[in-house]
């Protein structure tokens, strides 16, 4: 899938970084690729560049100037322009709200679950209608029990614990549609469900990895209480920004050893799943 994407004389990457809320910049050397795909534009274009001997494509989930609300992004461009350019492995950080009270701001989650709560995105490549080439996807149904790459998340939680972030390894992430925040019932319906963490981009984000045969591995950084746990007046957009802005470059640090730290090889099962990829 990498021929005639890449301009001459830039290596392929291998994994995929996709930076939301408060997190526009990953490398400091690097190349700007931009990809059109049969989706149409990517959020902005991938910067491609190396960490520890790997080959890193970043994309700034919101675009670099935060110009795209969540339920805009393009997602399907996305997955498939990092595909595009070589990425197998995705490592999808995201700033989220606590739905407990010991999962406080500054938390980290590798969530293992999710919860699709988001109406209207469209969350498949094979939605049975044609490309511009004339050609129609075949209808397919994606396993999806386990949302998550195994590997990928026990990386993550490694790199956490040797970096003294200790993690929450595992829990629910619930994707609401946004842009605005949950009411307080919403909320506290999704705490009393027993779900961890809420946030605006996971979904579909890790389905259409999935049906590209991409591992996704979802990094959660808590940045506020959700309504339906704390007493105040709510999340606002500002509490976000100041607790990842606190937390960013903790958590770059931590994406560079998981980047480090991923398999070479995959031995996962995130790419063998029996469904009949777009070509
Ligand atoms: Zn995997």
């Amino acid at each position: 899938m990498t021929t005639g994407v890449l301009p001459a004389g830039v290596a392929p990457a291998e994994i995929g970084v996709i930076g939301g809320s408060g997190f526009y910049a990953f490398l400091d050397d690097v190349v700007e690729v931009r990809v059109d795909t049969p989706y149409g534009a990517p959020s902005d274009a991938l910067f491609l560049g190396e960490v520890a001997g790997r080959r890193v494509a970043f994309l700034p989930r919101h675009g670099r100037d935060h110009s795209i609300p969540p339920h805009r992004i393009n997602y399907r461009a996305n997955l498939w322009a990092l595909r595009a350019v070589g990425v197998t492995q995705v490592l999808a950080p995201c700033a989220t709200g606590g739905l407990r009270a010991e999962l406080g701001p500054g938390t980290l989650v590798v969530p293992d679950q999710l919860i699709d709560r988001t109406s209207g995105r469209t969350q498949t490549f094979f939605d049975g209608l044609p490309l511009a080439d004339g050609s129609v996807p075949p209808v397919v149904h994606t396993t999806f029990a386990d949302p998550y790459c195994a590997d990928g998340r026990a990386v993550a939680i490694a790199g956490a614990r040797a970096s003294g972030w200790e993690p929450v390894d595992g829990g629910t992430l619930v994707v609401i549609e946004g842009p605005r925040f949950s009411t307080r019932a919403e909320s506290k319906w999704y705490s009393a469900q027993g779900w961890s963490i809420v946030g605006m981009t996971g979904h579909p984000e890790a389905v259409l990895a999935r049906e590209l045969g991409l591992c996704c591995t979802a990094i959660a950084l808590v940045t506020d209480l959700d309504a339906g746990v704390e007493a105040g007046e709510g999340v606002t957009h500002a509490e976000v920004m100041e607790v990842f802005a606190a937390n960013v470059g903790r958590l770059r640090t931590l994406l560079f050893d998981v980047v480090a730290a991923l398999p070479k090889t995959r031995t996962c099962s995130c790419g063998t799943a029996e469904v009949e990829r777009p070509a």
